[in-house]
């Protein structure tokens, strides 16, 4: 199936919507059936069938479908956002008295979750250097029962091996993880590598638009089954539809949003690489990037996420250039239309996040749609402040 097909076609029904081009937007909780029999019927699968919107919409059905194609998988699950996906996913793998392994510096809120959460109902975790594999199976338990990968992680984006760390796992009966929003369901496949189940912030690449929060996990039918029959019916984490009708929008526009950026974002890491400002340029698709080569063997194209170390002397320099970005808006996330940047220092004495390891000189970027002649000479001007 090619991706303009998914992207444009897939799922949507046109000839039962009066030939409407765009899916129409089913903004009801509740569905009605003409009899007794009707209504039985559906019941048999809510997953299938529209009964009730927590269950099945048909606005969110169109979504299941491309991003199961996107991602070479039986079916997907959306959910009201990234987190709720990952945390759906990790559930309905462990449950009290198993082990995790995950990576060293996942999402901070996926670390929350393992670390403090599940803790609490006896899931022990272990984070680890996930770039080494042996690393993956030294850390095995009896008791091992998930390995979470992120490939590559936000902000310093290590990789992991993929199809030898899953092999690792498969052969021990573990079960796999991966969050794949940094690369997009374009430029890579965790579930072609061997990963069980693939999750991704939809409120990044896949809605694009910085207008929605959403999330997303493609698996086999059998998974999807069980994780619809407990952790997503029970937690009811599921996107409205509306938000869903946003996705379909938003993913019209995926490959043309990833092309640009896979542009753009190298010429502009090239730039601060050679800047005498710069310290250090944390981007996989960088040759000094330390596993440039598996990044390039894993990842189809560049994405438009990086990280750089500024040569400064004071937090107060750092501040300097960061404030005096024209075109690059402050902000977290990433994904949309915009370009951001992300400075570690605004997590120093920030009471939520004051914990981090992370150096005060590092800002992660990202690169939106705009011309990179424009990105360049914000940047330059403002190295000239720092
Ligand atoms: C944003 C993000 C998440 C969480 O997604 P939300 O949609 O914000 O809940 C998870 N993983 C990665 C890598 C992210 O960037």
């Amino acid at each position: 199936m090619d991706i303009s097909f998914i992207l444009n076609e897939l799922g949507e029904e046109r000839p039962r919507h009066y030939g409407a081009v765009t899916p129409p937007l089913y903004q009801n909780s509740n569905f009605c059936f003409a009899s007794i029999q009707d209504m039985r019927e559906a019941l048999v699968s809510e997953l299938d069938n529209p009964f009730y919107t927590r269950g099945n919409n048909p606005t969110v059905e169109v979504l299941r479908k491309k991003i199961a194609a996107l991602e070479g998988a039986e079916d997907a699950l959306i959910f009201a956002s990234g987190s709720a996906a990952i945390a759906a996913a990790v559930m309905s793998c462990v449950q009290g008295g198993d082990h995790v392994v995950c990576v060293a510096k996942p999402y901070s809120w996926t670390a929350k979750l393992l670390g403090k959460m599940l803790s609490r109902y006896g899931v022990e975790s272990s984070f680890i250097d996930g770039r080494e594999t042996e690393n993956w199976e030294r850390a095995i338990r009896p008791n091992t029962r998930l390995f979470m990968l992120e490939s590559p992680n936000s902000m310093t984006f290590e990789l992991q091996d993929i199809p030898a760390v899953t092999a690792i796992a498969k052969a021990h009966g573990i079960h796999t993880i991966l969050d794949n929003s940094y690369a997009s369901p374009l430029n890579q496949n965790p579930l072609a590598m061997g990963v069980d189940i693939v999750c991704h912030s939809a409120s990044k690449y896949l809605s694009g638009h910085s207008d929605m929060v959403a999330g997303v996990l493609a698996s086999s039918r059998s998974r999807v089954e069980k994780i619809f029959d407990s952790e997503f019916m029970t937690l009811g984490g599921i996107i409205s539809p509306h938000d869903a009708w946003l996705m379909i929008r938003g993913l019209r526009t995926l490959a043309i949003r990833m092309e640009r950026v896979a542009q753009t974002t190298p010429v502009i890491v090239d730039f601060l690489a050679n800047h005498p400002k710069v310290e250090q340029v944390i981007y996989p698709h960088h040759p000094s990037f330390p596993q440039y080569e598996l990044a390039q063997k894993q990842q189809k194209a560049p994405s438009g996420q990086f990280t750089v170390l500024l040569k400064a002397e004071k937090i107060e320099q750092v501040e300097a250039f960061c404030d005096a970005l024209q075109r690059f808006l402050i902000a977290c996330s990433w994904g949309g239309y915009e370009s951001l940047i992300y400075p570690v220092c605004v997590l120093y004495s920030s009471g939520n996040y004051s914990e981090t390891p992370l150096p005060w000189n590092m800002v992660r970027f990202y690169i939106g749609l705009e011309e990179k002649e424009v990105l360049l000479a914000d940047l330059e001007q403002a190295l000239e402040k720092l």
